[in-house]
């Protein structure tokens, strides 16, 4: 009753205090002080407050109110466009510090949230009037002996290849810079090296979690846990304070081809459309490409990190004669070159969400004219199909993660961005209406990682036939259901 009583005081106190409080182990009765003694669950808070200077020392967690100046810096998601606010922010400097916020969220039944680099599109990571666990301070990087490296989750992408690359080493990942190694790998990973290595989540060998109970497990390749956190892994289960990946050797050089056609009409899309799924499925597992589409303007992204080789110069070739211009790149320093792709670093306004998996043209056959006529409606809406396929689709990956799309060799994306003070209300119907009109013709499946809130069945959309494992998964290790927002796995109603 005493700690109860207690925790209820801190919680006032950091409600109505002007201050951010470095909060002691008071709501966690093991944890030893700088000095040696047990910290009591007897102290009181005023007590506690007075001796924060020694409790820093300690502790390992920092909580921040809407009233603290750092609050809305901590709190701050890339997605400008979705904001929250939570009752309270645990800074947490480490995995004894996130076990002791999930004790105080269960005791005061504040549901949590988890934030790495916080660029969930829905801003997944942060929660109304709950409790925000910040795992802004958790980035470093521990180089093992056996070329494995063990990463804290906030490390952006940038951070992470500033560490890898100089080393010759790298883990297939996304390429935007400020995206965090945490979010990205817990929902799948992919980007220009997936199809020759696989997802960023089939790297990771060992993981760090604590759970929704505030208990601390470490899990293996092979273990239930690892098959849930590969790919299922985003603020359901438990908070996930270092990973551990196996490494690979830099591959040499990095290419980069570039084609554009303007002013597009439907029919002249669907050629190139077609055109792009004809060649980038006889592509290597070096190449990457990407058909972009804005408005009317096509962009053809294809690189490769590989020998030259005939699929290449087939597509290659075939573009240079449908796009209006072409322009074929050479062989770049690969850590260079990636720079290209980082992209903007802070936060802005968008809607962007997964827009489906595809086996190839034949998927979106008999909705790419309905789709069309909304893209071409009104500028803004980029429409983008991305390659996948090659080494994500290996049996050994597949059986190890619940990431369950492997062997769907392309996914699609819409993207809509604008200024503050620009209404983007109909961008965002037009975004809607597409996501109906691919719905309603049988794409049906959705990448984690690219949520959007109005999918229905997301469950099945992300997760498909694994979902019910994830929930068993869950009961275990979240029974009291303290992750939870709108599209985490929901604990089975017996
Ligand atoms: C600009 C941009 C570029 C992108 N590029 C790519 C790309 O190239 N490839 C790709 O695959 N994806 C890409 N994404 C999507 C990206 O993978 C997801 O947004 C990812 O979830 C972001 O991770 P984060 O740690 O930055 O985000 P956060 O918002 O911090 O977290 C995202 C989700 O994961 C959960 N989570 C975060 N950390 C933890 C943790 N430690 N333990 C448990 N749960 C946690 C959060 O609760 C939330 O649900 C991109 C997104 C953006 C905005």
């Amino acid at each position: 009753m005493k700690e109860q009583k207690n925790r209820r005081e801190v919680l006032k106190l950091l409600a109505l205090s002007g201050f951010s409080v470095f909060l002691p182990s008071c709501l966690h009765s093991e944890k030893k002080t700088g000095n040696g003694a047990a910290t009591s669950l007897d102290t009181t808070v005023k007590d506690t407050i007075a001796s924060f200077e020694e409790a820093v020392t300690v502790n390992d967690v920092v909580y921040f109110r809407k009233t603290d100046k750092e609050y809305d810096e901590l709190r701050q998601s890339f997605n400008l466009n979705v904001q929250k606010f939570p009752l309270i922010i645990a800074l947490c400097k480490n995995t004894v510090g996130v076990a002791a916020a999930i004790k105080l969220a269960n005791a005061e039944g504040l549901k949590v949230a988890v934030k790495s680099g916080g660029h969930s599109f829905e801003s997944f990571s942060s929660i109304d009037n709950g409790l925000q666990i910040n795992l802004s301070l958790l980035k470093s990087t521990t180089w093992n002996d056996d070329q494995t490296v063990t990463i804290e989750p906030a490390c952006t992408l940038k951070e992470m290849y500033d560490e890898l690359l100089p080393k010759n080493r790298i883990i297939p990942a996304g390429s935007c810079a400020t995206v965090g190694i945490g979010g990205l790998t817990l929902g799948g990973g992919y980007g220009f090296f997936a199809r020759k290595y696989g997802l960023t989540c089939d790297h990771l060998i060992e993981a760090i979690l604590v759970d929704g109970l505030g208990n601390v497990h470490t899990t293996k390749t092979g273990e239930e846990l690892m098959w849930a956190l590969r790919g299922g892994g985003n603020g359901n289960l438990g908070v996930v304070t270092k990973l551990t990946f196996k490494t690979h050797k830099v591959p040499y050089g990095f290419t980069r081809h570039r084609f554009k056609a303007y002013k597009l009409d439907k029919e002249r899309t669907k050629e190139l459309l077609q055109a792009y799924f004809k060649y980038s499925a006889a592509l290597p597992e070096s190449c990457f490409a990407a058909f972009v589409l804005n408005y009317k303007t096509m962009v053809l992204l294809i690189t490769n990190y590989g020998e030259d080789n005939e699929p290449l110069r087939e597509m290659l070739d075939a573009f240079s004669t449908l796009a209006d211009k072409t322009s074929i790149g050479t062989k770049k320093n690969l850590a260079v070159s990636l720079r290209n792709y980082y992209g903007i670093q802070h936060p802005i306004y968008f809607k962007n969400a997964s827009a489906g998996y595809y086996k190839g043209y034949e998927s979106i056959e008999t909705s790419i004219d309905a789709v069309l006529n909304v893209v071409f409606r009104k500028r803004g809406l980029i429409y983008q199909i991305n390659t996948l396929g090659g080494a994500i689709n290996t049996p050994e990956f597949e059986s190890n993660s619940c990431y369950p799309h492997r062997n769907i060799p392309y996914l699609s994306e819409l993207q809509a961005y604008w200024e503050e003070g620009k209404n983007p209300e109909v961008l965002i119907e037009s975004f809607e209406e597409i996501q109906g009109i691919l719905y309603d013709h049988g794409i049906k499946r959705q990448y984690r990682n690219y949520p959007h809130k109005g999918f229905k069945d997301w469950e099945t959309a992300y997760y498909g036939d694994n979902y019910k494992k994830l929930q068993e998964i869950k009961k275990k290790y979240d029974p009291n259901d303290v992750f939870s927002h709108e599209q985490t796995v929901k604990l089975k109603k017996y």
